[in-house]
């Protein structure tokens, strides 16, 4: 278990602010605060009830330090399951800061990052996927993605893996049952039965490993990658994209020399944007590098933004560039249409194995909407879409666990059809519902066995 120390903590960001708020938690909060907080009206500190606001000042060696507000929040009904005192304070840095340093003296520590919500989780307030949702909310970056992390936080991830474990729960029941408490009258499946149901749960963790891809694009963006010759216009639409002046837009070919990276968000949908420096056979070794990196980054992208300069007739650097297209997950972007075309559609078409096009100017911002809707339609075609009330798989960590089941459920399965033992189908599937706790951070002492009696009532 965790220390059970008092931590402490400016909760604000840093910066100025109207307000600023320290959170103290743990047993010691409401003696620590009245150590450092005068109430208006006296307050008896010891029976302070929860979820109530006191007016009062800080004071630090007889001296008023700044006036606020401080709510208590007693255990067990608090963010992190302790005794919470929160001190609403000016958000003037000098003042938090100086306010934390007195909280400190009076015998807090200092908290860890994300402690305040590891102590939610140790103390069973939250689960796992429950505290990864609130990073998730923090850090969210279209409405999609805020919606998925909200019913995350409101435990519909949680409620997922329980409705899938208790699926699992029941086959093991079974066949455990059959092994262990022959005499006992229980509710068998047959085989068929049991590969059925064991085919319907594969089906639910292969679809929703299917989408923790949409769950990654609704987070953390759609890496997008900006790719072309060299004043095709890639930097005018980096910030056409942007709305604002980021990258140095040049008229000398091959300035773009490093990487930029940058969100927007596109008719809704979150981009990770990559400038790149533009490709072609550099002579200048710092833009070989920024080359090279180029084609790291192309080799990684979710999807390329193409630029062509369809003002120019096609050169044969551009026609072999555009060739290197084919099914590539990609966009091409006719760019600088307000000047004449000289490219030969046709011939952009036949090399880039009819990529979806966009005609834009980026210099001006015609064609963007456009691109929106392109993009749109790119997320659709790759089954990315989701809605804000779509449950999901949202990290690394929960898709691995999810295909660490999965695969224990397939070897079930096999084991199954070939006529295995009871008792090693019943271990595989023991695994899948392991892994598919861990997803949660299931209590470890928690067992499936334990589970099974509480259903099944073996023995009474
Ligand atoms: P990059 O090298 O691909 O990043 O290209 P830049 O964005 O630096 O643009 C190269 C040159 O093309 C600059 O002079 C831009 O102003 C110009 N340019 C970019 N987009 C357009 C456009 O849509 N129309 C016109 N007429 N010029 C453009």
């Amino acid at each position: 278990m965790y220390n059970e120390d008092t931590i402490a903590a400016i909760a604000t960001p840093f910066g100025t602010g109207g307000i600023g708020i320290i959170r103290i938690s743990g047993p010691e909060a409401l003696a620590l605060a009245a150590r450092v907080f005068r109430p208006y009206t006296p307050l008896d500190w010891s029976h302070a009830r929860g979820f109530r606001a006191h007016y009062g000042h800080i004071v630090a060696d007889g001296q008023t330090m700044d006036e606020g507000i401080l709510l208590v929040m007693r255990a067990p009904r608090s963010y992190t399951g302790e005794d919470v005192v929160e001190l609403q304070l000016h958000g003037g840095m000098l003042v938090l800061q100086r306010s934390l340093q007195l909280c400190l003296q009076a015998g807090a520590r200092l908290a860890e990052r994300g402690e305040f919500t590891e102590r939610a989780f140790l103390n069973g307030r939250i689960d796992l996927t429950q505290a990864e949702a609130v990073d998730d909310i923090i850090t969210a970056k279209s409405e999609v993605g805020l919606g998925v992390a909200v019913g995350q936080l409101t435990g519909k991830l949680s409620r997922w893996v329980e409705a899938t474990g208790a699926a699992v729960t029941e086959l093991v029941a079974s066949l455990e049952a059959v092994i262990d408490y022959p005499e006992e009258d229980l509710a068998e499946l047959t085989p068929a039965e049991i590969d059925t149901k064991l085919t319907a749960i594969i089906t639910e963790l292969e679809a929703m490993i299917d989408r923790a891809a949409a769950g990654k694009v609704w987070k953390e963006g759609l890496k997008t990658v900006i790719a072309g010759l060299p004043n095709a216009g890639k930097s005018s639409l980096l910030n056409q994209l942007l709305a604002e002046e980021r990258a140095i837009v040049t008229d000398i070919p091959g300035t773009t020399r490093d990487t930029i990276t940058e969100s927007a968000l596109i008719h809704g949908i979150p981009l990770v944007l990559v400038d790149t420096a533009g490709i072609r056979e550099a002579s200048d070794q710092i833009e070989q590098m920024g080359i090279a990196r180029t084609h790291r980054e192309l080799a990684q992208a979710d999807l390329i933004l193409a630029v062509l300069d369809a003002s120019q007739p096609l050169t044969a650097e551009a026609r072999a560039w555009l060739a290197t297209l084919q099914n590539k997950a990609a966009i091409l972007l006719l760019n600088k249409t307000d000047l004449p075309l000289q490219a030969d559609l046709a011939e952009v078409e036949a090399l880039t194995g009819g990529l979806p096009q966009v005609a834009i100017a980026a210099r001006t911002g015609t064609g963007m909407d456009d691109l929106g809707n392109a993009l749109a339609t790119y997320v659709e075609q790759h089954q990315l879409q989701a809605g804000a009330d779509s449950v999901l798989l949202t990290n690394v960590r929960q898709e691995d666990l999810a295909r660490w089941a999965l695969d224990a459920l397939r070897s079930a399965q096999q084991g199954l059809h070939e006529g295995l033992m009871e008792d090693l189908i019943t271990e595989d599937l023991r695994a899948a519902w392991d892994a598919l706790g861990a997803i949660v951070g299931r209590n470890p002492e928690a067992s499936i066995t334990d589970e099974i009696f509480r259903r099944f009532c073996v023995g009474k």
